[in-house]
């Protein structure tokens, strides 16, 4: 599939903001704040809709945007950040499980990104299995695959596909070395993006 057209159509910053109109269905982007959300968004649509940083913990919004005047990138505000206040984190939890309580029925994928260095934390387990529960097919995005050693990647990949292969897609990916690039892009196709 070819990105054609990018268009920031809605931010939502509260649970009673309206969404968008439905078009063809969207796709989601959500991880740990950190995991390289942006970074590939980025990549992906061959422009810089998404901030990058260094330094996480950005106000929580869910973004819009437009594909192809087809389709929606959905991008949801990064979780796990350790420096953000409590009353923050209940606001980010808030709004992510606002938006998929409210917006499953629209959702053809859902991509989990997250970091290929590590095994599974408790938010990412709790998200995953939430989205079990709710239907949802979603696949895992491996993150920051250029930073390990064949053999730990190898051993990253077994770890991630016994704990989730039999069901769903796990597709290691580097920004670096462009991996995972072409497996994400045939996913979305696959799942009628168009
Ligand atoms: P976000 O908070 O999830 O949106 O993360 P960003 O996209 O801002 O990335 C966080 C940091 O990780 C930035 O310094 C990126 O340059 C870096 N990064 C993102 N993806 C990769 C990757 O695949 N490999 C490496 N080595 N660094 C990455």
């Amino acid at each position: 599939m070819k990105i054609k057209s990018v268009e920031l159509v809605k931010t939502i910053y509260k649970s009673n903001d309206k969404y968008p109109e439905s078009l063809n269905g969207e796709f989601v982007f959500v991880g740990r704040s950190n995991v390289g959300k942006s970074t590939l968004l980025n990549i992906l649509t061959g422009r810089n809709i998404a901030k990058t940083s260094k330094k996480p913990g950005k106000t929580a919004s869910i973004n819009f945007y437009k594909i192809n005047n087809s389709f929606y990138f959905v991008d949801l505000p990064g979780y796990g950040y350790a420096k953000v206040s409590v009353e923050e984190r209940a606001r980010w939890r808030k709004i992510i499980e606002n938006y998929f309580s409210k917006r499953a029925w629209n959702i053809k994928l859902v991509f989990v990104l997250i970091d290929g260095r590590h095994e599974l934390q408790k938010n990412d387990e709790i998200l995953l299995e939430w989205l079990k529960e709710l239907e949802l097919d979603f696949a895992i995005v491996l993150t920051k695959m250029d930073k390990l050693k064949n053999s730990e990647r190898a051993k990253m990949i077994r770890y991630y596909n016994d704990l989730y292969g039999e069901n769903y897609t796990i597709i290691p990916y580097s920004a670096v070395t462009r991996e995972g690039i072409d497996k994400i892009y045939e996913l979305i196709e696959i799942f009628g993006g168009v």
